[in-house]
């Protein structure tokens, strides 16, 4: 099959499951007229769904914006404010940067939210990604992009399936061509717009294509013949990235565990804890012998990421 044949078939299916299967999410479809508060609540909603699954984001994006509701309240909030509205999201500097971004649209662009790729990437803290989602959703402007959803469903359409080890044999920039291609096609001569069609790739990839789990039995693809990875992606997976933690009993915990948990444990708390008592509340083992340089460490780093702020002997979250 020629490429542009094989794109409008893949075009034409992922617009007609679509159709029928299109995800409610309190960040899609904004009746807001105001551009930059309706990209606000985009910028919102991507950076919180980094990392953190959509059903906790969807219970989350509300209340943030409540105590937050347009990007000026955000750019003006204080460490602590930000961080008691990030409660149950956790990796908490995504808290800081998400109001460091508000500010600095607030004082480089007058508060007016940039439109123009170079302006958005140029924001600390917004990749490739992130710019062209505030594009296709909150502008309607079409931009090309990947995510992890996008990616995988392009490369096991186009390309095969993932390696053995969870990697991609072919590169974002191949990859970004052919999104570059298929969006060009879904936008020809259609009722919908740039937002639908990075939606349907989300949903598809959340709903259909999943990581591990492929739904070759309900893939529109699979029963047209068109996806190269139909039948074909083996359940491998990527080796999880070694990363700094410990034993508690016969578990290992993670540092970014210990760190959320510590974040946690200070938001209730306005005149702060000492490290003994932060140590007794995250972990189940505390031993002041053994964990307290260890502690030591993370309060240094949580201080250093100006997420917590030492005062005397408390630690309290930073002001
Ligand atoms: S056929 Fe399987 S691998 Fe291909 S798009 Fe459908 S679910 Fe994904």
């Amino acid at each position: 099959m020629r490429r542009q044949e094989h794109i409008e078939a893949f075009v034409e299916e992922l617009w007609s499951w679509f159709t029928g299967h299109k995800r409610v999410l309190p960040w899609r479809d904004l009746n807001i007229a105001d551009d930059t508060e309706r990209a606000y609540r985009i910028l919102v909603s991507e950076i919180m769904l980094q990392q953190t699954q959509v059903s906790r984001v969807e219970s989350v994006f509300p209340v943030f914006l409540e105590e937050f509701p347009s990007l000026r309240d955000l750019a003006s909030a204080s460490n602590r404010e930000v961080l008691i509205a990030w409660r149950g999201m956790g990796y908490n500097a995504r808290a800081l940067r998400l109001r460091d971004i508000a500010g600095s649209i607030c004082k480089e662009h007058g508060g007016v939210f940039p439109q123009e790729m170079n302006d958005l990437q140029s924001l600390k803290g917004i990749g490739h990604y992130t710019a062209a989602a505030v594009r296709n959703f909150a502008f309607l402007l079409s931009t090309p992009c990947l995510d992890t959803n996008i990616r995988r469903i392009i490369h096991r359409t186009f390309v095969g399936p993932e390696c053995p080890d969870g990697t991609w044999s072919k590169g974002d920039d191949y990859l970004l061509g052919i999104a570059a291609q298929a969006l060009t096609e879904a936008l020809r001569n259609s009722r919908y717009t740039t937002a639908d069609w990075h939606a349907a790739l989300m949903d598809f990839g959340s709903l259909v294509c999943t990581k591990t789990h492929p739904r070759w039995d309900i893939c529109p693809l699979t029963r047209r013949g068109i996806c190269k990875a139909a039948y074909k992606v083996s359940h491998g997976r990527k080796k999880a990235k070694e990363e700094p933690g410990r034993l508690v009993g016969s578990t290992f915990v993670p540092n970014r565990i210990f760190r959320g948990r510590i974040i946690e444990e200070l938001r209730d708390e306005p005149r702060g804890l000492p490290q003994e008592e932060i140590g007794r509340r995250i972990c189940a083992d505390w031993s002041p012998r053994h964990h307290r340089k260890w502690l030591g460490g993370l309060l240094k780093k949580l201080n250093e990421d100006q997420l917590i702020i030492q005062s005397g002997s408390n630690y309290a979250l930073y002001q």
